[in-house]
């Protein structure tokens, strides 16, 4: 993840000017597009809120569906998108719509934009938030910093004193602290997060049952004709640092409740965070012999024909809450940035931060 900040940011801006995304386009156009979303809701994000780049507005949803119509899209069901990947180039591109995690702003805020169109949307569900026992850890580590004035953190395998008094400083704390965190064994970075809530003075169990649908409504969304659910493992985890069984249990095991709870098939799944930390050969060859479909990653690209040969490894592009504007979507359909962003990664130095590029996947 990540070349310098703001390389995507001034790519994009480049390219709408210079008019260089629509010239090149045919070259990378690709056959068509997997979008990512987590939250859709109405409301503004508060001063401090570094998990914003994960939602959009349903006003934005709305001008993002209609402008794909207009430019010649399909918009595809999740259970049709392999044959259509299989199928090759057409006349049309398509686009898929995907939300991951299982929050309940998606059936309240999207499905009714999806329903004004008669058009389908995919989750991606993680039993435990249906349980309300998830482990929302980012969002959890986002109270905690907002509480703080001061966060005594490891970071980078140091204990660090980070100031947290202004709105820039908890900016910086919640940068450090995350991606030192996402870095090392997910068990330790959610026990970090659970101990500086707890000095926060904040309750973290609350999260999953506030935000995330249930059993029940979940059952009830499975039956809607427009919507198709998948799973995203059990408890959220990043599959690459899990040993084998639990890796591979994680992957059967969300599949297999949800469909018991559901009563409908589940043939679908995406890599929690989905970035090559998270997800590589050894999971994609379990979601495979799991009998998946399709499974999503996050890394992110345009579907190109080759795709049809990595079902079980589809890249996405993620519709950022930091970039809810036509142009910016515009240009990252052209897949120059992507192209772009794989040459540049060769040669400038990365480090997983809260940027453009790194953020575009929005990785949580
Ligand atoms: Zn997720």
């Amino acid at each position: 993840m990540g070349v310098h900040p703001g390389f995507l940011r001034a790519t994009l801006k480049a390219m709408h000017l210079t008019g260089a995304g629509s010239l090149l386009a045919p070259f990378t156009r690709g056959v068509g597009v997997v979008l990512t979303l987590h939250h859709v809701r109405p409301e503004q994000p508060r001063d401090f809120s570094p998990n914003r780049i994960l939602s959009i507005t349903p006003d934005f949803l709305d001008r993002v569906i209609g402008f794909l119509l207009e430019a010649g899209y399909d918009i595809v069901r999740l259970d049709d998108l392999a044959t259509r990947i299989e199928q090759g180039a057409g006349e049309r591109p398509f686009a898929c719509f995907t939300f991951d995690d299982g929050y309940r702003d998606n059936r309240d805020h999207a499905l009714p934009v999806f329903e004004r169109y008669g058009l389908p949307m995919a989750i991606y569900v993680t039993p435990e938030f249906a349980e309300g026992r998830g482990e929302l850890w980012w969002l959890a580590l986002e109270e905690a910093v907002r509480r703080l004035d001061v966060v005594e953190a490891g970071i980078d395998g140091r204990p660090q004193r980070l100031p947290a008094g202004t709105l820039r400083e908890k900016e910086a704390a919640f940068d450090a602290i995350y991606w030192s965190l996402r870095a090392g064994p997910e068990r330790e970075a959610r026990d970090e997060v659970a101990r500086l809530c707890a000095k926060s003075g904040y309750d973290p169990s609350v999260l999953s049952s506030a935000l995330c649908m249930g059993w029940d409504e979940l059952r009830e969304l499975a039956c809607h004709p427009l919507v198709t659910l998948g799973a995203h493992t059990l408890g959220h985890w990043a599959l690459r640092k899990l040993a084998d069984d639990e890796a591979r249990r994680q992957i059967v095991e969300s599949v297999r409740l949800i469909q018991a709870e559901t009563g409908q098939p589940c043939r679908h799944f995406s890599f929690p965070y989905g970035d090559a930390a998270s997800a590589g050969e050894r999971e994609f060859a379990f979601a495979r012999e799991a009998g998946l479909r399709t499974a999503v990653t996050t890394q992110k690209s345009l579907i190109q024909p080759h795709h049809r040969d990595h079902l079980n490894r589809l890249p996405r592009v993620s519709l950022n809450g930091d970039f809810q504007s036509l142009d910016h979507l515009r240009v990252l359909l052209t897949g120059l940035p992507f192209a772009l962003l794989d040459r540049a990664s060769r040669w400038v130095p990365s480090r997983g931060r809260l940027n453009p590029a790194a953020s575009a996947a929005s990785t949580r």
